[in-house]
């Protein structure tokens, strides 16, 4: 099929980006950005999207940093999976989301996708959401009156519908450094191994005490379940003060479970994901206190 009309422009600065979006919005032309394409031009080739004018934001050099500054890491926005699995900083600093970048699509769709174009077009599968909520990252949003800093729960409204104004761009994550050495992993759910789209996924990070025998504190997110990425407070309030038995990784399998009902309602893949998400906790927990 082929793909709607539109102007194509690609700006090599943040501030040239941030001006032809405003002229977008303020002459009642439709926008879009461009990062990586890799959902874009899905939606165009369906007619999903036929916008007047796509922003090329990809020659924008200082979208594409990754730097330590004091206690924090600021990621750009085009930072693609690839990079995001195999830097240093990432790894050492994020690991749940180099475990989760690793997951996404094929080497190609790695290559292009950005971070930044998964989390604008907040898909409840996308695989780098989970690992985000659980680090405490905030997003930076820039537009002609200035920039704005959110948590990144706040940042997502439904699936697909964001809080990003039409002359915003996303131009850093930030994520703090974790202050105690914890334990993360990333799990995905999929119709298959290669090149697939997560029906459930999980990012999980702990610290369990050894010598004290319990869990001093405990991150839980799960994707593609709930209309929003919360945290699976249920769950790890079961978990913390407590120790690492099979009695209380039950229980906790048990509180996510019902959390995730709580908030997404009676739906026709409930019957599927109710006792799946508890089981997914349970081998996350699992898996992570084995780590270390
Ligand atoms: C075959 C295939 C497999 C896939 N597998 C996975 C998978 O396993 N896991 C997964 O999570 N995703 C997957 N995806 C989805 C996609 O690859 C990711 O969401 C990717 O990260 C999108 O990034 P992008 O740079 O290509 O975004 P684009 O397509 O360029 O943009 C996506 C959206 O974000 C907006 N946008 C992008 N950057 C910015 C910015 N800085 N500021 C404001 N708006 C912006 C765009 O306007 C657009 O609405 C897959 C896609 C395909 C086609």
């Amino acid at each position: 099929m082929s793909i709607p009309h539109f102007r194509y422009i690609a700006p090599q600065t943040l501030e040239e980006a941030i001006g032809l979006l405003r002229m977008a919005k303020e002459s009642g032309k439709r926008a879009r950005v461009l990062a990586g394409g890799t959902d874009l031009m899905v939606q165009l080739r369906a007619h999903e999207i036929t916008p007047d004018v796509v922003i090329d934001i990809s020659g924008i050099k200082r979208l594409s940093r990754v730097d330590r500054m004091g206690n924090e890491i600021q990621i750009g926005p085009l930072v693609t999976h690839a990079s995001l699995a195999t830097l240093d900083l990432i790894r050492e600093y994020a690991g749940v989301l180099s475990e989760a970048a690793r997951t996404v699509g094929s080497p190609q769709i790695r290559n292009l996708g950005t971070l930044g174009g998964n989390i604008v077009n907040a898909s409840p599968a996308a695989d780098t959401i989970p690992a985000l909520v659980i680090l405490d990252a905030r997003l930076a949003l820039r537009g002609p009156e200035g920039e704005r800093i959110l948590p990144i729960t706040d940042f997502f409204k439904g699936p697909y519908q964001t809080v990003i104004e039409k002359d915003e761009l996303l131009t850093g994550v930030i994520i703090p450094l974790p202050s105690l050495n914890g334990r993360a992993v990333f799990l995905k759910l999929a119709r298959r191994k290669a090149v697939a789209i997560a029906r459930m996924n999980l990012a999980c990070m702990l610290y369990y005490d050894r010598q004290k025998e319990i869990f001093e504190w405990v991150r839980l997110c799960v994707g593609s379940s709930t209309p929003k990425p919360v945290r699976m407070t249920q769950a790890e309030k079961v978990l913390v003060g407590n120790a690492y038995t099979d009695d209380v990784l039950q229980e906790a399998g048990r509180a996510a479970a019902e959390q995730m009902v709580a908030l997404s309602g009676f739906r026709s893949s409930t019957a599927y994901k109710k006792p799946v998400v508890g089981d997914l906790v349970i081998r996350a927990v699992h898996l992570a206190v084995e780590k270390g």
